[in-house]
C-alpha cells in the first residue's frame, strides 16, 4: 500500500481578541471559521513588544475537563494554582496542565527585555478522564530535546516521537505530537502521523509550503493556522524564505462537546454542575 501524503483541508488566518483581564492575542480556533480540530479546542498565539497589550494577564479563574498547554518563545509566564503550585514558565519552557475535575490558576506574562510571545492549545480530555485528579507536566526548555538535521532542518520535540527521539511529555490520552520546526530556505521535511489522527500546523515565521503531495501544496505565511485531510505523513518544502512552524498530532475523541468559557464537558448538565460546584466552593477538591 502507497503511504499517502496529507492534503490541507483549511488554512486560517488568526483573528485578534481581547481574553483574560485584556490579553490581546492572536486566536485560530475556535473562530466562525474553525470550531476546532478533535481533539484540540482552542489554539492562541500571544506575542507582542508592547507590555499593555499583555500585562493584565489571566488572573484566578477555574477550568474543567480540558488540558492547557502553555509553550514560551520570549518572556515569561507567572503562574499559581489552588494545588499550591506556582512558579515561571520561561522562554524555551512548556506546562502542560490537565485541569481534570476542577483547578484554578492565575497565568500573569511578564517581559524580558521588552518582549513576550508563547502559544496556548486546549486539549479535550475524554468523558472517562474529565473528572480526574488535576496534574501538571512542567517541562524546562533544557529537557526538550532538540534535533539537528544533516539538511538544517531543526526540531524540538515536545512531545510525539522524531528520528528516535521522544518528547517529555507523555501519559496523555490524546496521545499527542508536538513539535516546533524550523526549515531554512530550499529545504524539505515529511513527519509520518498515524492515519486517524487529527493534524495542525501554525505558521509563526517565514513561509512555506504546507501539505505538499504529487499534485498540490499550499503556500502558506505567517501567522496562518494550516488543518491536514487524513493520510499516512505531512510534508512541507520552503522556496527562498526559512519557515518555523508549530506540528501538532493527536487522536479524536469523537464525543459530545458541551463548552462554556473554561469549561468543557460532554453535556449541558455537566457544565451546571461546573458552575453550581464554583459557586458552592466544591470546585477544587
Ligand atoms: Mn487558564
Amino acid at each position: 500500500m502507497n503511504a499517502q501524503p496529507r492534503k490541507v483541508t483549511q488554512v486560517v488566518t488568526p483573528q485578534t481578541v481581547l481574553e483574560g483581564a485584556g490579553v490581546r492575542l492572536k486566536r485560530s480556533m475556535p473562530s466562525s471559521v474553525l470550531d476546532y480540530v478533535d481533539p484540540f479546542l482552542l489554539f492562541d498565539h500571544f506575542g507582542s513588544s508592547n507590555p499593555d497589550d499583555y500585562i493584565l494577564g489571566f488572573p484566578m479563574h477555574p477550568h474543567r475537563g480540558i488540558e492547557t498547554v502553555t509553550y514560551m518563545l520570549e518572556g515569561v509566564v507567572n503562574h499559581r494554582d489552588s494545588l499550591g503550585n506556582g512558579g515561571s514558565i520561561e522562554a524555551g519552557d512548556v506546562q502542560w496542565m490537565t485541569s481534570g475535575r476542577g483547578i484554578m490558576h492565575e497565568e500573569m506574562p511578564q517581559p524580558r527585555d521588552g518582549n513576550m510571545a508563547g502559544f496556548q492549545l486546549w486539549v479535550n480530555l475524554p468523558a472517562k478522564l474529565k473528572m480526574t485528579t488535576p496534574r501538571y507536566q512542567e517541562i524546562p526548555s533544557g529537557r526538550i530535546p532538540e534535533i539537528r538535521r544533516e539538511d538544517g532542518v531543526k526540531l524540538r520535540v515536545i512531545a510525539g516521537t522524531v528520528d528516535n527521539v521522544s518528547g517529555p511529555v507523555t501519559e496523555i490520552a490524546a496521545q499527542p505530537t508536538y513539535l516546533d520546526v524550523s526549515l531554512p530556505a530550499h529545504a524539505s521535511f515529511s513527519h509520518p502521523i498515524e492515519r486517524g489522527q487529527a493534524a495542525f500546523a501554525y505558521v509563526f515565521e517565514g513561509e512555506g509550503t504546507f501539505g505538499v503531495t504529487d499534485e498540490e501544496g499550499e503556500a502558506c505565511s505567517r501567522p496562518r493556522l494550516v488543518v491536514f485531510d487524513d493520510g499516512d505523513s505531512v510534508k512541507v518544502v520552503t522556496a527562498g524564505q526559512p519557515v518555523r512552524f508549530l506540528l501538532v498530532s493527536g487522536e479524536p475523541l469523537h464525543e459530545p462537546i458541551a463548552r462554556y468559557g473554561p469549561f468543557v464537558m460532554n453535556t449541558r448538565e455537566e457544565i451546571e454542575q461546573a458552575l453550581r460546584d464554583l459557586r458552592d466552593g466544591t470546585f477544587v477538591q
